[in-house]
């Protein structure tokens, strides 16, 4: 974090952990209330800066998948997402994001952002699972 000109506090650390831990991509309502149950003092605006602040810092990316909750990611290794349609879980695609980026002349192309989209293994086994507007 020092390293990214960053200074650290506790509250910084904790959400630094919470997003290289887990493989959840949360949303910055997930991190506080993750947090806050250790951390009475966390306040939202506070977790939200702090998130604005490492994607500055280039500590975290925020994926662009879903307009109205936008998800983090603490793993900044190049790899592309999963989204599942039923339960809105985002998982990492593996042994994906490698593949040379096209060539455009005039563009430099910094990073790309692959989404996939279907139906994870969790609710593939739903009993229910034929019928999409059962929750
Ligand atoms: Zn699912
Ligand atoms: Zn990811």
């Amino acid at each position: 974090m020092r390293a990214a000109g960053i200074k650290p506090s506790l509250q910084r650390i904790a959400v630094l952990e919470y997003l290289c831990s887990r493989y959840n991509h949360p949303t910055a309502d997930m991190i506080y209330a993750g947090l806050h149950p250790q951390m009475p003092t966390l306040s939202k605006t506070t977790v939200y800066n702090t998130l604005r602040l490492f994607c500055q810092a280039g500590l975290a990316t925020s994926l662009s998948i879903d307009c109205q909750n936008q998800r983090f990611d603490g793993h900044l290794h190049p790899h592309h997402h999963f989204i599942c349609t039923r339960c809105g879980k985002v998982a990492d695609v593996p042994g994906q994001g490698k593949e040379a980026f096209p060539e455009w002349p005039g563009y430099e192309i910094e990073r790309s952002e692959v989404s996939y989209f279907g139906i994870c293994p969790d609710c593939r086994n739903e009993p229910d699972a034929d019928n999409p507007h059962k929750k």
